[in-house]
């Protein structure tokens, strides 16, 4: 039987690779975007013909519950939500809109129109903020540190809830920071991967980072989509941390991007304090055993590939590529 699958946030990074991944898996998928003035399936234009695009928005719940009468899914994927952190300080209501309450919408929305569908919900390593322990596992203390993880908190515990108490197929994708060539440019490995890349066709004259020590577990994408799928065939809902279990520092991204153009990035690096992030958070960085043991899922791109990966895609963007 053709399954059917509902994915908020189809027209962002994960939402895109999500949508190929269940398209090699035969399903048929409906894809809730918004309306904006300008386009906004760039991301999806190559799948236009093989997803069907839903009108709605996770702050009008009417348009999620037409969506899920409509398309009738086996599994629906929270995607959706403003997702940059920064920005969740200069508009902390709007996030917490998106990010927390949207997700109320929408788990209300199923209980009301499917309640046998399966849900998975994009829950972030930014609600352990500055973590406990480390590695964090899928019981270490949620402590939030700004307004975007403390609207994940609040979809990730409503999620639980409605498993607990409405007995829904729900669970969270506890995922660190990931990453590809549809990353957005304000996030700091597609800086750095673009910035190389400019350099080298002499587009730019060097690139300004702020902290250069942070570290990050870093993982690619496309990996992580396939263990979302992953957790929604499992009989039982739960919830797993999605990583790459290890961390690399800034330093060592921009190392190997600009090694990526056979350049030396101590020629073209500077540190500005501007560019630092006020509350850096520390040796965040996941536990992957759990999900490893239960789905045997491992990530197949190492740190040294993706940087290479995304090097090409931003020089051949760019004009320049071999
Ligand atoms: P992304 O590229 O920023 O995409 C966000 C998506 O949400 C876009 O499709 C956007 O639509 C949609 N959206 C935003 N507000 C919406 C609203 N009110 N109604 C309907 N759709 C809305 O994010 P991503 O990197 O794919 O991340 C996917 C999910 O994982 C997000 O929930 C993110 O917070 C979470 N997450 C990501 C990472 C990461 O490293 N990528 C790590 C941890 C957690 P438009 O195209 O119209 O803007």
């Amino acid at each position: 039987m053709v399954k059917t699958a509902l994915i908020t946030g189809i027209t962002g990074q994960d939402g895109s690779y999500l949508a190929e991944h269940l398209l090699t898996q035969g399903y048929r998928i409906f894809g809730l975007v918004r309306r904006s003035s300008s386009s906004n399936l760039q991301r999806i234009s190559h799948l236009l013909g093989n997803v069907e695009i839903l009108p709605g928005d996770l702050l009008d719940q009417p348009s999620l519950m037409d969506a899920i009468a409509q398309a009738q899914p086996d599994e629906i994927y929270n995607l959706a939500s403003q997702s940059y952190v920064p920005l969740s300080w200069t508009q902390p209501s709007l996030t917490a809109e998106y990010t927390g309450l949207g997700v109320a919408r929408l788990l209300d929305s199923i209980r009301r129109c499917k309640p046998d569908a399966h849900f998975y919900q994009a829950s972030s390593s930014e609600v352990f903020g500055q973590p406990s322990e480390s590695p964090q596992t899928e019981d270490t203390a949620f402590r939030p540190r700004n307004p975007y993880g403390t609207a994940k908190t609040y979809g990730h515990w409503l999620t639980v809830n409605y498993r607990q108490h409405y007995g829904l197929y729900a669970c969270c994708g506890i995922t660190y920071t990931h990453e590809s060539p549809r990353r957005g440019a304000e996030f700091v490995f597609r800086k750095i991967t673009q910035g190389a890349a400019k350099i080298k066709l002499g587009l730019a004259q060097e690139l300004k980072l702020g902290n250069l020590d942070a570290r990050r577990d870093w993982c690619y994408a496309p990996d992580a989509v396939q263990a979302m799928w992953l957790m929604m065939q499992q009989p039982e809902p739960d919830d797993y941390i999605i990583g790459s279990g290890e961390t690399h520092s800034v330093r060592e991204l921009v190392a190997c991007a600009f090694g990526v153009v056979g350049l030396d990035w101590q020629d073209y690096v500077t540190v500005d304090p501007e560019f630092y992030r006020p509350d850096e958070a520390v040796q965040l960085v996941g536990c992957i055993d759990k999900i490893r043991r239960k789905l045997q899922w491992e990530p197949q791109h190492s740190f040294e590939k993706m940087v290479e990966v995304m090097v090409r895609h931003d020089l051949e963007l760019l004009g320049g590529g071999e």
